[in-house]
């Protein structure tokens, strides 16, 4: 493990956002380990501290304008913006699928925009969250995120940074070694009784 990512780990466990026990997924599927997006964002020591690490991979790529998606996109995105001194774009679900730039924020034509987001999954908010920011006139420069969860498999056709990568084993139920040990499944505070994969 890299210096940077042993820092973001620690950022994420001071946090308390690194959950270890018994997990469902969204998808299903069982594990023993966690992300609790919102421990990081509601602690703005950790979550600054991670937004440094993105701001100072992306800085030399001279971004002039952050674009995040809701929600935890958002929080991250005026925090990356802050640093780099310049402004922030939030991207929000659009009424007819997919992201849409709404409250009047717009992108003057040829911005070199970094888009950030919290942890990523699957990479499917990433990807609409370019194509959005690509239609309204900007030039994506590069995508940083606090933590991938795809352990680096995430399809970008620009720079991608995380500033912790991970890959969490997870089991099917029926061959869950935590099931068979009886421990009962978590249910991480703030969520439903699915957890986000
Ligand atoms: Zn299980």
């Amino acid at each position: 493990m890299s210096d940077q990512q042993a820092a973001a780990l620690a950022a994420f466990e001071s946090a308390g956002a690194f959950l270890r026990g018994h997990f469902a997924y969204t998808s299903g599927r069982h594990g023993a380990d966690y992300l609790e997006k919102f421990r990081i964002l509601e602690d703005p020591r950790a979550s600054g501290a991670l937004a440094r690490m993105i701001a100072d991979r992306f800085r030399p790529s001279r971004p002039q304008m952050v674009a995040g998606p809701s929600t935890g996109g958002i929080i991250l995105a005026f925090e990356v913006a802050r640093q780099l001194g310049v402004n922030a774009v939030y991207v929000e679900r659009g009424e007819a699928g997919g992201r849409a730039l709404r409250r009047g924020f717009q992108i003057p034509t040829g911005t070199r925009v970094l888009i950030v987001d919290d942890v990523v999954t699957t990479g499917g908010s990433l990807a609409e969250t370019s194509t959005c920011v690509g239609h309204a006139g900007g030039e994506v420069v590069g995508i940083g995120v606090l933590a991938d969860r795809t352990s680096g498999r995430t399809p970008t056709d620009v720079p991608f940074f995380a500033c912790l990568t991970v890959d969490f084993p997870s089991y099917a139920p029926e061959e869950c070694p935590l099931c068979a040990e009886r421990i009962p499944v978590a249910e991480p505070r703030g969520t439903s009784k699915r957890v986000a994969v």
